[in-house]
């Protein structure tokens, strides 16, 4: 086994990332051995990920909203002429 990184892809949700992993990586196979630390990389995209997932339903959410407004639903938002 060596040291190195090797690119890892993980998901959550609609989101997904591909980043470096470092850890223990067999010569032979696809085995791989992670240490407290080089999961710590891993947790922390898995983070990141969870918190754009979040974002990216909020913003969802607004274009909702935003259409629904500029479609006259009430016609409390009016774009304004140019
Ligand atoms: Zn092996």
């Amino acid at each position: 086994m060596k040291r190195g990184v090797a690119p890892m892809t993980i998901s959550y949700k609609d989101q997904s990332v591909t980043f470096e992993m470092p850890g223990w990586y067999c010569d032979e196979c696809d085995e791989s051995i992670h240490t407290g630390d080089d999961l710590k990389v891993s947790d922390r995209m898995l983070n990141q990920l969870k918190a754009r997932q979040k974002t990216n339903a909020l913003f969802n959410r607004i274009e909702v909203v935003r259409a629904w407004a500029l479609g006259g639903g009430g016609g409390v938002l009016r774009r304004p002429r140019a």
